[in-house]
């Protein structure tokens, strides 16, 4: 579990007290039930922390760009995720599924970091959402690269035709 640790007393004192962090760490790769999933850079974190009075309040983004299988070609992709940060934390003992807990002056932004960028996986991900697959022919990924088949072949008859008519105009 990757772990973004910030010390907020500096503004416990008092409540409305706000301080901003702006700074990128390196995620090691998330490990779910069926996957691992890597970070193809550092994760940005720009936020603000309020002190509320029970705890703080952080707002802002966390970002960063995930590597992803393409479910149609199978090709690997880079998938950005920019969440929008609003989350509590509290210094109350029973911490629910909306707040996180506080320890001390001491928050972790590490877990709902990683629960944030799991969730905006899609169930099936696309490296675009005009992405053609793989070929049944000849079992590439249809890209720019790929020629469509059908072609090929009217080339060839082509070529045969011009050779055919190449020969007539010798015979003549
Ligand atoms: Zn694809
Ligand atoms: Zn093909």
């Amino acid at each position: 579990m990757n772990r973004v640790i910030l010390d907020v007393k500096d503004i416990l004192g008092e409540v409305g007290l706000e301080e901003r962090y702006s700074f990128k760490q390196d995620f090691a790769p998330i490990k779910t039930e069926t996957t691992k999933i890597e970070f193809v850079e550092p994760v940005t974190i720009d936020i603000k922390v309020e002190n509320t009075g029970a705890g703080v309040r952080v707002k802002g983004h966390i970002k960063s760009a995930l590597n992803l299988v393409c479910s149609r070609c199978l090709n690997e992709f880079s998938f950005s995720v920019d969440w929008e940060v609003d989350e509590v934390f509290s210094t109350e003992r029973l911490p629910s599924e909306e707040v996180y807990a506080m320890e001390n002056s001491v928050i972790d932004l590490g877990p709902p970091s990683e629960e944030a960028f799991v969730l905006a996986i899609p169930m099936k991900p696309l490296c675009k959402e005009a992405c053609q697959g793989i070929c049944p022919i000849c079992g590439q990924p249809i890209d720019k690269k790929h020629r469509p088949h059908e072609e090929i072949k009217i080339d060839k008859r082509l070529e045969i035709l011009k050779g055919l008519l190449k020969s007539e105009e010798e015979n003549e």
